[in-house]
């Protein structure tokens, strides 16, 4: 009997070892400085920093990943998938290949969901205007008529089983413009994962995700600055601590046109087929998922800051969000108000909530 104790006493201390083992897997050995690419793509410089140590070469696969879905997706280019989508407009349905399915499926749940203030059918209303290209124009109101009977969303039909979309009439287009680099991102951070890094920032002009914690200690999370709107991507207006969180950045002065001493930037109501036309000059949305940090970015320039707080405020998942005024004043959502530090130097100051309309 005894003996019998003492062997099982040998098996379960084994087994211990065994499980101890696992549980404590080595942390992974981080650099101070990454591993580090740039290369411009998406019409924009795209930035990958890697800092786990001896995983430089997750940095090609990931930018292979960035570019692949870029030319599926891209509307200035011919041959894309959305291109060929929207050359079949009013004449047949058209395959697309998973990504693009899956894609254009979230696309049109953010545009029923937002009625429309997000809506992935705009294409008719800003390649009219083609805000941010040499060729932007202040169209006719005759023209913004036409195009506006162009934009209805409902007339997409899906078919899952065929993986086909159908935009059922000419002159349909449609424009992944605003959530398309939230989703490369969260796919660039897929494609880091399977290889092995734990701790990254990946940067798609305005979509940046954290994956991890930085590199000076496990409970160190990233400093991320707050892209400053009114500014030239790089200067900001104050920054948060994060870690796997998602900040995109959203601004009016980034594209925009000039006529006649008034600015029209490129976020477009599909009421009027003219820009919004708000308090908004920026958003950051702050969230999980890039892909719904990008849709939301777009979707509050619709609402205007204090419906903007309260609608980030109602979601319950942690979203939060950071609104720049035309009035140089900072407003944060109820979740990051001891979180976001603004940056004494950015010529920002904190709103007073109870003063918005
Ligand atoms: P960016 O990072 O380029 O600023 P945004 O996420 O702000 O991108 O999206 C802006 C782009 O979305 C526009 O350039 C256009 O392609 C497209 N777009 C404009 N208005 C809307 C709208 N109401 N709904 C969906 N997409 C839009
Ligand atoms: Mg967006």
């Amino acid at each position: 009997m005894k003996k019998q104790i003492g062997l099982v006493g040998i098996l379960l201390m084994m087994a211990l070892m065994v499980l101890g083992a696992c549980g404590q897997k080595e942390a992974p050995k981080l650099l101070e400085e990454p591993y580090y690419q740039e290369k411009f793509l998406l019409g924009t410089y795209t930035r990958i920093r890697v800092y786990d140590e001896g995983k430089e070469e997750a940095l090609k696969p990931a930018f292979a990943r960035i570019k692949e879905l870029g030319d599926k997706i891209t509307i200035n280019q011919k041959g894309s998938e959305i291109d060929e989508l929207n050359a079949q407009a009013g004449i047949k349905p058209v395959k697309v290949s998973k990504d693009i399915y899956y894609l254009l499926k979230e696309a049109y749940e953010y545009t029923e969901e937002t009625d429309e203030a997000f809506n992935m059918a705009i294409g008719a209303i800003t390649q009219l205007w083609r805000i941010g290209f040499d060729d932007a124009r202040k169209p006719s109101q005759a023209e913004i008529d036409e195009a506006l009977k162009h934009i209805d969303y409902r007339k997409i039909e899906f078919n899952d089983k065929d993986q086909t979309v159908f935009l059922k009439e000419k002159g349909m287009i449609v424009d992944l413009g605003a959530i398309a680099k939230g989703y490369i991102t969260d796919e660039v951070v897929k494609v880091l994962k399977k290889e092995g890094v734990t701790s990254a920032i990946v940067d798609l002009g305005g979509n940046v995700y954290v994956l991890g914690h930085s590199p000076r200690g496990e409970k160190t999370p990233w400093n991320i600055g707050i892209q400053d709107p009114n500014k030239s991507r790089g200067s900001i207006v104050g920054s948060i601590k994060e870690t796997n969180k998602t900040v995109v950045t959203s601004g009016i002065y980034e594209r925009y046109l000039e006529v006649d001493g008034k600015t029209y930037h490129h976020i477009f109501n599909s009421k009027t087929g003219y820009p919004y036309d708000n308090d908004i000059a920026g958003v950051s949305i702050i969230t999980n998922k890039s892909i719904d940090g990008d849709g939301l970015s777009t979707s509050v320039f619709a609402m205007g800051v204090k419906e903007g707080l309260e609608y980030i405020e109602d979601m319950d998942d942690g979203t939060n969000a950071i609104f720049i005024t035309k009035e140089d004043k900072v407003y944060v959502t109820k979740g990051i108000q001891n979180n976001f530090e603004l940056d004494k130097n950015s010529g920002y100051t904190m709103g007073n909530r109870d003063e918005l309309k």
